[in-house]
């Protein structure tokens, strides 16, 4: 894993945290009043967003980043390399970045293995004055996938 400046980025990369971090003003989050913003880029090169959607339950709650992957099938789009995430609190701005946690990361180690690609997580504080660039395989060692199954997974890739 690698820490980054916001202007050493990508104008990609760029274009996809700063998505993100808009991403971040439509989460629906009246119990942690925590905000979270995802952004993928698909393969046609087409950003598909998410934000943290919570849950009176709160175990149905759903991240930003899984909703931004199941926006992207939804809208056709199962291979990504690259994922941005980015949260801060209702008050204060979050010093540390935001990494996905285990639900996610065990989601983007499936859509990993659907792209075909060691996907890349830009990982950011809310101000974007800390970034963390990291791969899934970092963030999830030995995952469990559809490849441990013997799973093919051409026909889901679009
Ligand atoms: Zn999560």
């Amino acid at each position: 894993m690698r820490t980054i400046n916001f202007s050493k980025l990508s104008s990609a990369d760029q274009e996809l945290l700063l998505a993100a971090r808009d991403a971040m003003a439509q989460a629906y989050n009246p119990y942690s009043n925590f905000f979270v913003g995802a952004a993928l880029r698909a393969g046609n090169g087409e950003i598909v967003t998410g934000s943290n959607f919570e849950n009176a339950s709160y175990s149905a709650t759903i991240c930003a980043e899984r909703s931004a992957i199941v926006r992207a099938a939804a809208m056709g789009h199962t291979v990504f390399g690259r994922i941005a995430v980015i949260g801060r609190g209702a008050k204060a701005p979050t010093t540390e970045v935001i990494s996905p946690c285990g639900v996610c990361r065990q989601m983007l180690f499936e859509s990993a293995q659907i792209s075909r690609m060691n996907i890349e997580v830009i990982m950011s504080s809310s101000e974007m004055k800390k970034i963390v660039i990291g791969t899934i395989s970092e963030l999830l060692p030995l995952g469990f996938g559809p490849a441990n199954l013997g799973l093919r997974m051409e026909r889901f890739r679009r």
